[in-house]
């Protein structure tokens, strides 16, 4: 199907292919395949019953290894703790709350929050659901959710 640009509807072209190119993005990357991302830096991940551990990273040398996440967990937090796991495993730094902004940047990345906030808002729903059906398309919990826009100054 081709896109039919009506006259007086778009007065920037530019502008409109960088939105293109964000819901295009969106629809291919989105919800992020944490997995994938953990398989590129040679890792696995493990789904493992941790008590009241969220997860851990265990290196293998000289690179690689295996991220085990509590598979007690709901889904949405195992991938945010991946991620964070992820922080440690690329950096060394073991600083607990930049691997939590690197999980909550790299789960819902910041080039499209804004354009997917901005589509959700549009509809009647309050904003509380706008933040569920938000968390919902990145695969992040509401929680997760609602401190991105905050830190992004969208909610
Ligand atoms: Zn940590």
């Amino acid at each position: 199907m081709a896109l039919v640009f009506q006259e007086g509807k778009v007065s920037e072209p530019e502008n409109l292919a960088a939105r293109v190119l964000i819901r295009t993005y969106a629809k291919l990357h989105v919800p992020v395949k944490i997995e994938d991302v953990l398989g590129c830096y040679d890792l696995k991940l493990i789904g493992l019953g941790l008590g009241g551990d969220d997860g851990f990273l265990m290196q293998a040398r000289p690179t690689g290894g295996v991220v085990f996440v509590n598979s007690e967990h709901h889904m949405h937090r195992q991938r945010f703790t991946a991620g964070h796991e992820l922080y440690h495993y690329i950096t060394g730094d073991y600083d607990e709350r930049s691997a939590n902004i690197f999980a909550a940047s790299l789960l819902m990345p910041s080039i499209i929050i804004g354009e997917i906030w901005n589509d959700i808002r549009q509809r009647p729903e309050p904003r509380a659901w706008a933040v569920k059906l938000f968390a919902a398309q990145f695969g992040v919990s509401p929680e997760a959710a609602r401190i991105r826009l905050k830190v992004s100054g969208l909610y």
